[in-house]
Parts: C-alpha cells; structure tokens; sequence
C-alpha cells in the first residue's frame, strides 16, 4: 500500500474503526464455518483485511433479530425513534475524517470526494430524523351516516437491504434512515467490496442507541444472502441499489412471498448540450456529472449529445478540462480521478472504447490504461460516437466520455429516449421554454438543467423504465417503508 494508505489503515485499525465480523443482534459475529473474504485497495491491489463471509444461515439469524426487535422498536413514539436517528447524524458526523478514510481505503474514490460522500449519507439520518414526526394519516367522510373512516401508515417490517460497492455509506442510510424512521428494522447487505464503512457506520448506530437487532450486517456470498431474505416471510420489503441485471432476479424472487420491493438500478444517462447553452456552465456540469468517482455512478452522463453548431467549440473546451485531471491514489493531494474498481469493470470500458474505435469514433483524449497501472484508466474523451456503439447503448460505468452529434431537439429527444434506463438526464440550455419543453419529452426520473451534481436528500430519486421502482430521499422516500391500512368504525349512531 501507499506510505499513505499504509499509515491510515493500522490507524483506522488500532483505534478499533475497522470492524471485520458481521452484526447480527447487537453483536459482532465471525461467519458460521469460519470462512473469511479479502477485502482489497483499488488503488494498490493490496489486501486491507478479511472479513466473515457469511451466507443463508447467518442472514436467517439476521432476519429473526430484526424480526424480535421490530415488536418494540416499532413501539416507539416517533419522537424517540428520531433522537436516536439524530444522534446517529451526529456520531457520523463526528467520525467524518475516519469513515471518509474506510471509503477511500475500500473504494478508491479521493478522500476530498469520500468526504463529501459522508456529508451526504449522513444528510439523509438528518432528514428522516426530522421526516419520522411527520406520518400522517387521514381521516376520509363516510359514505354512510354511522360510520368513521380512517386511515393510518404502518411500518411495513423488517427490511432487506442490498447494496453496491461505489457509494458505500450513501447508499445505505438513504434506505435504513427512512426504514428506521417508520419503524422498520432492517438486514443490510453491503457489496463485497466495499463492507468497511457499512460495518463501521453500524456499530455507530449502536453508540447511538439504536437498539441492537434493529441495524443487522451481513456479507459474503450474494446469492445466499439474497435467497435467505427473499425465501422468509418475516422480510416484506425488498430495497436494492444495483446492477438492472441482479434487479430483476431479486423482483422475480420477491414474488413468491409478496414483498414489497424497490430498486434503484441502471442508468444511461443523456446529457444534452444545446447551441445556445452557456458554455462554461455546460463545461463545468458535464465534467461534475461524468467523472465524479471516476465516472462509477448511476447518474453519471454516459452520452453526451452535442449540438452540431457548438460541437467543435466544446469538444475542444471539454478535452482540454478532461486532460487537465490528476489520476492516482486517493490519498495524494489533488488527485480528481481514482482508480477504478476491479479488473472486471476496467474490462469492460476497455471492451466498450475498442468497440467504438473499431465502429469509427474518435479517440480525443485517453483511452487506454494509465501509466500507474492497476485499474487506473485515463480520462477519456471520444467523438463521433454513434447510436449502435455499445458506450450509447450501456452504461460504461468508467471515466469515458462519448460525444454524439445532433442537429435539432426533436432528434436530441429521439436519441435520449432511445434506451431502456431511464435514471438522470441533464441538458445545458438558456432558453427557459426549452428547458421546460424538453424536461417534459424525457422519460427519465430526474432532470438536471444546466447543473450536472442534482442528488440531495430533500428531493426524489429514482428511475422510469427499467432503472428501477420507487423513489429514495425526500417525503416520497418515506411511503416505500410503510403500509397503509384503512379502519372503518361502524354503529356510531
Ligand atoms: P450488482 O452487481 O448488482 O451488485 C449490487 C449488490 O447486489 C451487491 O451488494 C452485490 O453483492 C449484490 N448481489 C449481486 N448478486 C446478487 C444476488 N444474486 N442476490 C442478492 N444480491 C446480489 O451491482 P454493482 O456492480 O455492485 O453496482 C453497479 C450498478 O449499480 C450499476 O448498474 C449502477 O448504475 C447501479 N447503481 C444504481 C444506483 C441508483 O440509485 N439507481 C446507484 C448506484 C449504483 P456483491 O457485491 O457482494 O457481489
């Protein structure tokens, strides 16, 4: 590892911050056959520890835990149930530099950028912190005179959550905090990849107060953990955060008990740069909305549609931009892009940039592996990218920045919409009645216009189409936790 890396790891370690059991019921559990899995730097390649591996018994155990300490946890006055949340926000708060250093260490992305991360995963314990005092019902006029209708929302139970490995805190509280609010308790599993923050932000949630068997961890073998949550009627809820892929095999699966299910899945992002757009804004947006953790997320713009009379002016300005980047380890002071995640992943954009070239796109910037090695990969630029490339039909999920050119809005809202993932969009445009007009055409879940960072926990996230079901963040986020149930009073006269 990095002098860096190195030093930060025994420090995380010695001071009792890298957990590597699971938490089932309040305590730290090895897997049940002893076995362990490694857990690597991207960065470096280098083992940081190994934690239990564990599979369907252990998640059965998990499920009964959770399962006992729904009774009373749900119980609770909301008022009480959104202290401990607080002081949940608080703890992670305070740890901030720790678990920005877990994530680096686990996930590569630079430590300015992890610490963003935890700022933003904590936002959403504050929020439902805040959001569990507001579940309301209804009272409904009857239809006939001696009666009383009311509605009221009840926490749905326990909760299984599955999770990846490129937002390793965020990804978990925007689904527990809102589940813990409503009363739900949950079965968190983190990737593989990355179990370091989630382990550590549990045992946070303990010095919190949270009761143990609440917040329960489990890691290991996916396909075991997933069947054991998907076969128990104790889980009603579903909530996954993922490949489209594995989405629909958990939807499938949930079927056989009726849970209900969320899913947060794949993106392909159109980002829309019109003639009139501001070029600086639109410069700024797209690099924001492309290379954030080396260009490893859901919303990330995966194509770049750009009007043919502004083309030449921004490709320029961009590749410029995109090769002004410092690659490296996140340690190191000033590095934008990490590296990426796996082998497999950097594959797979190395596959998807020679699938273009051999199509006839342009190499502009990059395109090939960084001189560091391991799985850094240069940040790319490539023009001339057409519809039946694969990097704009499927999410590259890497630093690649294809360029498509258009000639008028009607084939910009063509190209868009030609996709089965419907997650973000963006368009960079000054004219106000387009940005209404052509919000308005896109068949995606979230619009950015002439901004390219539009994630928060106060506003709805979630895709149409095939990137998934439901919505995270927000007051929406609240109603995926909760049952409605309609009490009818009658002989009141
Ligand atoms: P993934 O392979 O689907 O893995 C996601 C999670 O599912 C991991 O915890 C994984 O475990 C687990 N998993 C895999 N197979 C499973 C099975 N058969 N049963 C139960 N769980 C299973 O996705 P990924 O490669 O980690 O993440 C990248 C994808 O996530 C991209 O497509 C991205 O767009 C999407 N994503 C979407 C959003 C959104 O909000 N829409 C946000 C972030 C990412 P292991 O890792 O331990 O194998």
């Amino acid at each position: 590892m990095s002098t860096n890396a190195r030093s930060v790891a025994s420090r995380l370690s010695s001071s009792g911050f890298i957990r590597t059991q699971g938490f089932i019921g309040g305590k730290w559990v090895d897997a049940y056959d002893g076995k362990t899995i490694e857990v690597y730097n991207p960065a470096t390649g280098e083992v940081i520890t190994n934690v239990a591996c564990m599979g369907g018994r252990e998640t059965k155990d998990a499920i009964t835990s959770a399962h006992n300490t729904f009774l009373s946890w749900s119980k609770l006055t909301a008022a009480e149930r959104s202290r401990c949340l607080r002081k949940w926000f608080d703890l992670i708060m305070a740890n901030k530099e720790e678990l920005g250093q877990l994530m680096t260490l686990e996930q590569g992305k630079p430590l300015d950028e992890a610490m963003g991360e935890v700022t933003y995963g904590a936002s959403y314990i504050e929020f439902y912190a805040e959001e569990a005092k507001r579940v309301y019902g209804d009272i409904i006029p009857a239809a006939l005179p001696d009666r009383r209708l009311f509605v009221m929302k009840q926490p749905v139970g326990v909760v299984g959550a599955i999770t990846p490995w490129n937002f390793p805190l965020a990804m978990i509280t925007r689904k527990v905090a809102p589940a813990l609010a409503c009363g739900c308790t949950v079965v968190i599993k983190p990737s593989e990849l990355t179990p370091l923050t989630a382990l550590a932000a549990a045992e946070l949630s303990i010095q919190a107060g949270i009761p143990p068997g609440a917040v329960n961890v489990v890691m290991g073998s996916a396909s075991d953990i997933g069947e054991a949550l998907l076969a128990s009627p104790q889980v009603r809820k579903i909530t996954f955060t993922g490949s489209t892929t594995v989405g629909k095999k958990l939807m499938a699966g949930a079927a056989e008990t009726v849970k209900k299910v969320s899913l947060e899945l794949g993106g392909n992002a159109p980002c829309i740069i019109f003639d009139d757009a501001d070029l600086d804004v639109a410069l700024k947006g797209t690099m924001a909305t492309k290379f954030r953790n080396s260009g490893q997320t859901c919303v990330c713009a995966n194509r770049i549609l750009v009007q043919e009379g502004i083309y030449d002016k921004f490709s320029i300005a961009f590749s410029k931009a995109v090769e002004s980047m410092k690659v490296g380890d996140g340690f190191v002071e000033g590095v934008a892009q990490g590296p990426i995640i796996n082998d497999s992943a950097l594959h797979k954009v190395e596959s998807f940039v020679q699938d273009a070239i051999s199509k006839g796109a342009k190499v502009l910037i990059g395109g090939k592996r960084h001189s560091l090695g391991m799985t850094f990969y240069e940040p790319t630029v490539i023009g001339d990218v057409k519809s039946e490339m694969l990097l704009a039909r499927e999410e590259v999920f890497g630093p690649v920045a294809p360029l498509m050119k258009f000639k008028t809005e009607e084939e910009a809202i063509h190209i868009a919409n030609d996709t089965n993932a419907g997650l973000a969009a963006y368009m960079f445009t000054t004219s106000i009645k387009r940005s209404w007009r052509v919000s308005e055409a896109l068949e995606y879940g979230l619009v950015g216009i002439n901004e390219g960072q539009i994630s928060t926990e106060v506003a709805p996230f979630g895709g149409m189409k095939q990137s998934g079901l439901g919505r995270e963040g927000s007051k929406y986020g609240m109603d995926e936790y909760l049952e409605i149930k309609y009490v009818c009073l009658g002989n009141m006269s």
